[in-house]
């Protein structure tokens, strides 16, 4: 499956080597010839692919700086760097262990834009790749700090303070899925003075569980937070840009409320607008209303939030779904900078991190979706939805969303599956049901 940002699939079943070739031969004529970082998650499959990718960038004139296995956010601040022409992900991120994919950045650092993505496709569709002869194919670079790198750019934000962390000496629960999380966070707890519990620490890409950082994949995590009597618990998906929160008590808070959470102490600490997507919780707009901040949203998709907060110089943004993007640091999600602002804010706040939470709106959302026949076209059925409401409170970034009171339903069409996806968020769970039931039956009559 090809989208803006890169080529994902199933290796052995679509994601072949060849695919990863010509991406990355197309990539490199693109953006190259000059050095292009390449970083991978554990992926069981993923050195094969990284040597198609190494060998499809060197084919063009490339040179490869190697950074080995590292989180997402890691590879893109090693690519913004001055010296780097581009930056390429192998990871499938939150998906099961058989999929693998390429994620593609810009030389800036944040992800591919729709045009960006559609010069590469085309590319790859004409096979239109720059060559080079014998004596100017690229070599492979190995690029040992970028690790040690990040852990220093996220003690050093204005607003982590390392000694008053450390002072607290939190016990944490951490689990890494087997993911790229084990590449980093062991040194970055160790550098913040934690005393952690790792569960599922080693990269071995064999992940024990479904690995997208949800409540009902965390029951591990759950259990050990209580069984150590930990002040948190903390998970990150395989490649590290998503993170989901554990109370005390060993209840998850909702991947909502890690953004949630980050974006009220970062509010108390600086005036700005906050920008998050079309689906990320109501409860953003009540913690900005509380600091006279904006709040702007966006289409869904990391690069959508990421422009837009550098186009508007954002204090806060992200993605609902864990996605913490502190512009301090980068514009990309990045679990790393929100481990550090939940930290902190638990120091200063010399509070449990449950009643942290409890002070913040509750809401319930429900995430559902309608899977579609191949033959039945998504966005047809949401054009014709936005017909019928258009006399309703509606907004029009993504898809439909409904506006009511302290409540919405949010209705797209998926990017890259044959789905519709449907989201509500109100003060019961009652409401957010009904919300729900209430578009899934005019959809279906639509299909
Ligand atoms: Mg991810």
């Amino acid at each position: 499956m090809i989208s803006v940002s890169g080529v994902r699939g199933v290796v052995g079943d679509g994601l072949r080597p060849e695919v990863a070739l010509h991406f990355a031969q197309a990539y490199g004529s693109e953006f190259g010839p000059g050095r292009i970082v390449v970083g991978r998650d554990s992926r069981v499959t993923g050195e094969m692919i990284k040597y198609a990718v190494w060998s499809g960038l060197t084919s063009v004139g490339c040179d490869v700086v190697d950074i080995g296995m590292a989180p997402t956010p890691t590879t893109a601040l090693v690519t913004e760097r001055k010296e780097n022409s581009g930056g390429i992900i192998i990871t499938a991120s939150h998906n099961p262990k058989e999929w693998n994919a390429l994620k593609l950045l810009a030389p800036d650092g944040l992800f591919l834009n729709s045009d960006q993505g559609a010069r590469i496709r085309e590319r790859v569709e004409k096979q239109e790749y720059d060559y080079s002869s014998w004596d100017q194919v690229g070599r492979i670079k190995p690029f040992e700090t970028a690790i040690e790198d990040h852990i220093k750019a996220v003690a050093n934000l204005e607003l982590v303070h390392v000694a008053q962390i450390r002072r607290r000496q939190f016990k944490i629960v951490v689990d890494c899925c087997n993911g790229a999380g084990g590449t980093i966070l062991p040194q970055l707890f160790e550098y913040l003075g934690c005393n952690v519990i790792f569960l599922n620490l080693e990269p071995s890409g064999y992940f024990p569980r479904s690995p997208e950082p949800i409540p009902e994949n965390l029951t591990e995590l759950c259990d050990a937070v209580t069984k150590h009597g930990a002040h948190l618990g903390i998970a990150v998906d395989p490649d590290v840009d998503r993170l989901a929160l554990v109370d005390e008590n060993g209840k998850t808070m909702g991947e909502e409320y890690t953004l949630s959470l980050a974006t009220a102490f970062v509010l108390s600490k600086k005036s700005g607008a906050v920008v998050v997507n079309a689906s990320t919780s109501q409860v953003i707009d009540d913690i900005a209303r509380q600091h006279n901040a904006a709040v702007h949203r966006t289409a869904v998709g990391e690069i959508h939030v990421a422009a837009k907060a550098r186009d508007i110089n954002a204090v806060m943004a992200g993605e609902g779904n864990g996605g913490v993007i502190y512009p301090d640091l980068h514009y990309g999600r990045d679990a790393m900078a929100g481990i550090a602002l939940i930290l902190q804010y638990l120091a200063e706040a010399q509070s449990r991190i449950s009643s942290l939470h409890q002070r913040l709106p509750q809401y319930t959302m429900i995430k559902d979706k309608i899977t579609l026949p191949f033959t039945v076209n998504a966005r047809a059925i949401v054009k014709k939805l936005i017909e019928m409401h258009k006399n309703d409170h509606i907004d029009l970034t993504d898809g439909l969303k409904i506006l009511h009171d302290k409540a919405w339903v949010h209705i797209r069409a998926s990017n890259t599956e044959p789905i519709i996806r449907i989201i509500a968020e109100a003060t019961s769970r009652e409401q957010t049901h009904q919300l729900i039931e209430n578009l899934r039956i005019e959809a279906n009559q639509l299909v």
